[in-house]
């Protein structure tokens, strides 16, 4: 399910502020030293650092 427009343009992360970007069913953090992937759960971000998937 999409996101709604520009929904994506006010979010950032929560850990480090950065932009994030959709990809698949996260919004993953453009921060590279950061880059945590946040689940997207029946079209809602949920930007909680405790549910991020760390990057491998
Ligand atoms: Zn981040």
């Amino acid at each position: 399910m999409p996101l709604e427009a520009g929904l994506l343009e006010i979010l950032a992360c929560p850990a480090c502020h950065a932009p994030l970007k959709e990809q698949d069913t996260e919004l993953i953090c453009t921060a590279q030293d950061c880059a945590l992937a946040y689940p997207v759960r029946d079209g809602i971000p949920v930007l909680l650092v405790d549910e991020a998937r760390r990057p491998a």
